[in-house]
């Protein structure tokens, strides 16, 4: 588990990194400029931060990220809910639920959604821990946004499991083995992870694009739909 000193330390570095972005986004020569600025804006006030510097808000993903790491307190997170996923994952398992994986999800210091690996038992390949915790989750608080929650992962999540964690918004992760600990179990997603960083065409799975005409009238109806839940 981290130290307090080495939260301190990650969180000063990436406070660092967040305010060097910052002033390359606006050309900001002076550091200190920056960060009085910040310090005006504890809440991270995007369009404030726009209109001060007479940028355009498309702008504004670089700019809620550096924002968000700026007013970032250090969360070491709480070991209990990380044994807590550790203890299913050990449980489950023992029961032939599925593989040796755990998660739970907390909001507000309060366990709001548990998850084990299922696959082998309910015959589905994407039941991993961290999804089944993330549906329970969000059936428990009635939403599809995890906003405010952090998810606790017996393993570091694979390339799925990850990339539900940010579709679900997710606040923070915490996890205790890593995937070169999954590696050595029989578990290797480095495969995955190289996988999806490459173009379509050159994935070893065989893709093909058709129809993309059709597809995107769609997407267009999308786009002007006025009754629409965006996530
Ligand atoms: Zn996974």
């Amino acid at each position: 588990m981290e130290s307090q000193f080495d939260g301190n330390r990650k969180y000063n570095s990436l406070r660092q990194l967040a305010i060097t972005d910052l002033c390359g986004l606006f050309n900001l020569q002076n550091q200190g400029c920056c960060r009085a600025i910040a310090r005006l804006h504890p809440n991270g006030a995007a369009k404030d931060f726009a209109e001060l510097f007479s940028v355009g808000l498309e702008v504004a993903p670089q700019l809620y990220y550096a924002l968000a790491m700026l007013n970032r307190k250090p969360n070491l997170g709480n070991p209990d809910f990380l044994r807590e996923a550790i203890r299913l994952s050990k449980e489950k398992m023992a029961a032939n639920e599925g593989g040796p994986f755990g998660a739970v999800i907390v909001k507000d210091g309060e366990i709001v959604g548990r998850g084990w690996n299922r696959v082998t038992s309910a015959n589905d390949p994407t039941a991993h821990a961290e999804i089944m915790a993330i549906r329970a989750a969000c059936t428990a608080l009635e939403t599809f946004s995890l906003v405010g929650c952090e998810i606790y992962a017996s393993c570091e999540p694979c390339p799925m499991c990850l990339s539900a964690i940010y579709w679900a918004r997710l606040d923070a992760l915490f996890f205790a083995a890593s995937h070169e600990d999954a590696a050595d179990a029989g578990f290797d997603d480095a495969l995955l992870y190289e996988e999806v960083s490459k173009p379509w065409p050159t994935r070893t799975l065989e893709s093909k694009q058709l129809l993309q005409s059709e597809a995107q009238e769609v997407l267009n109806h999308w786009k002007n739909k006025t009754d629409k839940t965006a996530y």
